[in-house]
């Protein structure tokens, strides 16, 4: 069995030979690195949606030169103490990446010899391809946060870092009282890389937190100072939202500034899948 229902008909696919297939014989096929390309074709997007492989290639340089380490450590932090007690711990992350945290979880997990199963969605191919590529103990699928190719009550613990607020899919998804950490960028996260770039740089506004179906139950902020400069801060930049709205000549002025020193904070939000009320369906 795989952790993955088919696209097309939402019945469990399973493993045969080198696809996944379900009952209905719809058959997708394992790429060489292990992934599966669930993601159907959708107007709202592109037909190769998500992060180009350069894009994936500049986050993969930075978070391995370990400057996001802090986050990842918060991240482990927090899921091992909701995973406390627990038999065997199900993990989605939704929004992968090159899977760079869920690789750090998996070492984590496994030194405190809590049991679990770790799968990561990406909408970006190239995303998926490199993270199936180098974290072989984790189910990684190119598909959409928006159409979860899982089945309902399946995840004890959702991961959204940097990626969208779907809380109706993760919701679907999450067991009866499962837990979704949702990570989004601080006030002052990248403040410095900013000013390096912006005449009137502008601080990150303060996330609304209600959510329907979940409820606030923590707040765990993780913050520091780092110093980048050169390719290092333009794969920093690359990483961010300013990216895409940036003009080429951003990248240069990074490139030029020598060191650039810069507050970084992640904030992480972990809320609770509200219990449904019995009244619900009268
Ligand atoms: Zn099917």
């Amino acid at each position: 069995m795989s952790h993955f229902i088919c696209p097309k008909c939402k019945e469990q696919l399973n493993i045969n030979a080198n696809s996944l297939v379900c009952k209905n014989g719809h058959s997708f096929d394992l790429a060489r690195q292990g992934y599966v390309n669930l993601l159907m074709p959708n107007k709202r997007h592109s037909a190769s949606p998500g992060d180009s492989r350069e894009m994936v290639m500049s986050r993969r340089r930075f978070l391995e030169s370990g400057k996001y380490e802090i986050f990842s450590d918060k991240l482990n932090e927090i899921v091992s103490a909701l995973s406390e007690g627990s038999q065997k711990i199900t993990i989605a992350d939704c929004g992968c990446g090159e899977g760079y945290y869920d690789g750090r979880l998996c070492e984590h997990l496994q030194k405190l010899k809590i049991n679990y199963g770790i799968f990561g969605l990406d909408i970006s191919k190239e995303a998926v391809k490199a993270a199936a590529g180098k974290y072989k103990q984790i189910s990684f699928a190119v598909a959409s946060a928006f159409d979860i190719p899982v089945k309902e009550n399946s995840a004890d613990i959702v991961l959204a870092i940097f990626s969208p607020m779907v809380e109706n899919e993760f919701c679907r998804i999450l067991k009866p009282n499962g837990y979704l950490i949702y990570a989004v960028p601080g006030v002052r996260h990248l403040m410095g890389l900013k000013e390096a770039v912006y005449d009137e740089p502008y601080e990150n506004t303060e996330k609304d937190t209600l959510y329907e179906g979940f409820r606030l139950t923590d707040r765990r902020s993780a913050a520091g100072v780092i110093t980048v400069s050169g390719e290092e801060a333009v794969d920093l930049f690359k990483m961010t939202p300013y990216y895409y709205k940036s003009e080429l000549s951003a990248i240069d002025k990074i490139r030029l500034k020598g060191e650039i020193e810069t507050e970084i904070q992640f904030d992480f939000l972990v809320y609770k899948k509200e219990e449904r009320k019995s009244n619900e369906n009268i």
